[in-house]
């Protein structure tokens, strides 16, 4: 039965409600208290330091629906049926109170009887050491053999250097063999887009201590991981994340400013995903406080939005548009997220100068590239050179991975090497030239520039759910 992203996001969360759960808001993307993150990456990230006793969660079992950012995804982004980099995670979360039985129990029962998905296309994974997790599946609710599967530490084991970790169980949907590779072989765990994985419960048992000890846990976590825009794609019986219902709307959007429709040209489609993608992603990262730099959080906020510019350029948009964009994203989103709409003029403006910067070098810049990369195929180099990716990202501001990307769609690797060299080279240079004039930083110039309100950015020094910084 269809059913639309918003009610599937409050469907789950007061299902765990109605399982003894208190619902927090989702975290800003920006990690408080946290430098071992750039951006939060998952539901269970703001949510670490309940996990580490290192405070007191309001209850013992809470449930979230998360902000999400996976730049590592970005190449699979509008080319898989489900990757962005970002996205929703629902989860259900509890700190040393319920354990691996209840984790599975309402994960099953709220697949079968509260969304009614047929047991025949749902398929387990669990970690191959985790009997205790198998027999659950297979005594307790009666999942058929057949639909189990047993795979290694890199699917199913959860574990971040030291400390706590333990083996996963995931939850995957067969869409049919019409969405897979079509290999006799693919199965459970297969790249392609046949078997989706939808949820991943993570039963968090031991405390490693790195070094490939193991101590069993006194008390026991779990902590489950659901993309929301997946759950909407199995829900809906479309073909990828970005045909869900209210993404889809996104995308539209694109299409009459590029006076495009979609599935007409399928290299066309993956630009339109592309750029759907990161207008979603960097509308939400500018409303939780990040601004385009040179480096960080700033300078993956700038990646993306001049990697969405240029699939603009290759859709034969030749405005800014991407502000245009960031509006639908915020409409679609702000019921849920109210914080975009406080911040909808805020965003907006940074993102429009940040593509008019963009814009004013992009064409200069993709035509001396594609220059460049004439020579290097005419003289047969094995690669472009780093001073000529480095002239690229100087004067043109083309970020070194955007330079990549349009090489190797042509087979051509780049000097990254010299490349960071003379990259570095020229850091300290700066470093030693601002050490005598007045430190004026890029992104204050730009937020200057602009006149943003400075008392908007609370995303610093608050988290949106209300609770304190440690
Ligand atoms: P995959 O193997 O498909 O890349 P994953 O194992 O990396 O997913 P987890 O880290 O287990 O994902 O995250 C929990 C859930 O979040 C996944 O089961 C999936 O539903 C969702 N998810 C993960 N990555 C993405 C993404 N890039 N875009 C959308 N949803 C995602
Ligand atoms: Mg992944
Ligand atoms: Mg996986
Ligand atoms: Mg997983």
């Amino acid at each position: 039965q269809w059913q639309g992203l918003n009610e599937l996001r409050e469907k789950f969360l007061s299902f765990f409600e109605s399982k003894g759960h208190t619902r927090m808001d989702s975290a800003s993307l920006i990690p408080q208290g946290d430098n071992s993150l750039l951006l939060i990456n998952s539901g269970m990230a703001p949510l670490k330091k309940y996990f580490l006793g290192q405070a007191t969660p309001p209850n013992v079992r809470v449930t979230t629906c998360q902000k999400c950012i996976r730049t590592p995804d970005i190449e699979r982004v509008g080319k898989t049926a489900r990757h962005g980099t970002y996205f929703e995670m629902l989860g259900n979360f509890s700190f040393g109170d319920y354990f691996k039985t209840e984790a599975i129990e309402w994960a099953w029962e709220f697949f079968t009887k509260v969304l009614e998905l047929p047991v025949d296309k749902l398929y387990v994974s669990v970690y191959e050491q985790d009997d205790e997790a198998y027999d659950i599946w297979i005594k307790h609710i009666g999942v058929a053999p057949d639909h189990m599967t047993r795979l290694g530490k890199e699917d199913n084991f959860w574990e971040h250097g030291s400390g706590p970790c333990g083996p996963c169980s995931e939850i995957y949907f067969d869409r049919g063999p019409e969405k897979g590779c079509g290999s006799p072989d693919c199965k459970v765990g297969c790249e392609c887009d046949r078997f989706v994985e939808v949820w991943n419960l993570v039963f968090s048992q031991f405390n490693s201590d790195g070094k490939g000890h193991y101590a069993e846990m006194e008390h026991k976590n779990i902590d489950t991981g659901m993309g929301l825009e997946r759950l909407a794609c199995v829900m809906q019986g479309v073909d990828n994340l970005f045909e869900v219902d209210t993404v889809q709307n996104i995308m539209q959007h694109i299409c009459r400013i590029a006076g495009i429709t979609y599935k007409e040209d399928p290299k066309k489609d993956v630009s339109l995903r592309v750029i759907t993608d990161h207008v979603r992603s960097t509308t939400f990262m500018v409303g939780d406080g990040v601004t385009p730099a040179n480096e960080g959080r700033g300078y993956v906020l700038k990646r993306l939005l001049r990697r969405a510019a240029r699939h603009g350029k290759m859709l034969g948009i030749q405005e800014p548009f991407l502000y245009q964009v960031a509006e639908t994203v915020i409409h679609e989103n702000e019921n849920a997220y109210p914080e975009l709409a406080e911040k909808k003029d805020l965003i907006c403006k940074i993102i429009r100068h940040e593509e008019e910067s963009f814009a004013k070098t992009i064409d200069k810049g993709t035509e001396l590239l594609n220059m460049f990369l004439d020579r290097v195929s005419s003289d047969s180099l094995s690669m472009l050179s780093g001073a000529d990716a480095f002239k690229l990202s100087d004067t043109y501001g083309f970020p070194l991975d955007l330079t990549m990307e349009i090489a190797a769609e042509r087979g051509i690797k780049v000097d990254e090497d010299k490349f960071r060299e003379l990259m570095e080279q020229q850091k300290s240079m700066a470093r030693a030239d601002r050490a005598s004039k007045v430190k004026t930083s890029w992104s204050n110039e730009s937020i200057a520039d602009i006149s943003a309100p400075k008392t908007e950015f609370v995303g610093y020094t608050q988290m949106s759910c209300g609770a304190k910084i440690l």
